[in-house]
């Protein structure tokens, strides 16, 4: 037990021994936490961050809330000053998986735990814990709306008898960050079959993870990109049914593109879209009957589990995971929480999103 543990360190009495022993007697009580996210400028990481700070002060820990603008030396920097301030415990939603090696190396030095918040992050032996959404099941919802929004599948998953072929075109996240592959890993476990059997094509033949991704999920890029593939594939007059797209931010670039193109006035409605996040103008545009779907991923939710996970590692407990298969960062397999995520289109909105308390009916109108 705790107790015996904690007499027999204090028996052993060496200095390495006194700082396991004061975790473990809970003398973290009030300590520091330094949490580090991407970006303010996706509303999701600031439901987040807010949502951890809350939760975390209410169990009596000072919090650290950095933004970095998906700038990397920033992010280095900010985790570089909650070492030196002393934190015990970082949260930290990566920019680049791979980026931040020496200051988790430092914070393992100074016996300071670490937990992957959302992302995944790579290549380094001193993360401890990760919590997340089932990633790969977000890239499945995504393509099964997909299929759904073009009537390939019904309301309840079934195939109908529409073969098309319809034409699609795929977008995927920023290549550093490890949940673009795993989105768009599980989106192709859903679409390839299609694809093979003609159902769907891709008709700019931009299928590869590496040429279909989006350096920082930027909306911008995904804008020009699908500006680009409308004026040279579909010059021929022939149009696009669908685009996987894997954030609500690159589907209003996309949609953009789209409607500079002619789509969504007249005759010609806009192809199915898809999203993540339910962020506030993609869940309006869904109702306006804009984008077609989004994947709802309760970030308060995700801020409860970490926030539970934060208190249990810091009391020197172990705390709950439900995954310790699936997250090897390419060094360790990380053990894992794994949420649970909805596909929103505009008949559950209401449901999803307002009766659940995370938007109020005024917020959509
Ligand atoms: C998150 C998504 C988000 C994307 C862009 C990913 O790591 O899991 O929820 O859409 O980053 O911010």
């Amino acid at each position: 037990t705790a107790a015996t543990m904690v007499a027999t360190m204090a028996a052993c009495g060496d200095a390495e021994k006194t700082a396991d022993k004061e975790a473990a007697s809970g003398d973290t009580a009030g300590a520091l936490i330094g949490i580090t996210m991407p970006t303010r400028s996706s509303e999701r990481w600031i439901h987040d961050g807010d949502n951890l700070k809350t939760q975390l002060e209410g169990l009596g820990y000072k919090v650290d809330l950095q933004y970095a603008e998906n700038d990397i030396p920033t992010q280095t920097q900010q985790l570089d000053s909650q070492i030196t301030k002393n934190a015990k415990l970082l949260i930290i939603a990566s920019i680049d998986g791979e980026a931040i090696t020496t200051q988790l190396e430092n914070a393992k030095n100074a016996g300071i735990k670490v937990i992957a918040y959302d992302r995944l992050i790579r290549k380094s032996p001193n993360v401890d814990y990760y919590a997340t959404f089932d990633n790969f099941k977000v890239g499945v919802q995504q393509a099964t709306s997909l299929l759904t929004g073009l009537g390939v599948l019904d309301a309840t998953g079934n195939k109908t008898d529409k073969k098309g072929p319809f034409n699609i075109e795929l977008f995927a996240g920023s290549p550093d960050d490890n949940n673009a592959t795993f989105f768009f890993n599980g989106a192709k476990s859903i679409l390839d079959p299609y694809i093979a059997d003609g159902t769907l094509v891709v008709k700019s033949g931009q299928k590869d993870f590496e040429t279909v991704a989006t350096l920082r999920w930027d909306p911008e890029t995904a804008q020009k990109r699908m500006e680009n593939i409308l004026t040279s594939t579909y010059k021929d007059g022939s149009k696009v049914n669908g685009v996987l797209s894997p954030y609500d931010g690159i589907s209003i670039g996309i949609l953009s593109a789209l409607k500079s193109g002619g789509y969504g006035t007249g005759a010609q409605a806009y192809p199915t879209v898809t999203g993540q996040d339910a962020e506030l103008a993609s869940t309006k545009s869904i109702l306006a009957g804009e984008q077609y779907s989004t994947i709802f991923k309760d970030t308060r939710n995700l801020a409860k589990a970490t926030g539970e996970m934060a208190d249990a590692v810091l009391k020197g407990q172990t705390p709950t995971t439900n995954n310790t298969t699936d997250y090897d960062n390419g060094v360790k397999v990380v053990p894992s929480q794994l949420l649970e995520s909805v596909i929103v289109t505009k008949d559950n909105v209401q449901k999803e999103l307002v009766d659940a308390g995370y938007y109020t009916a005024d917020q959509l109108k």
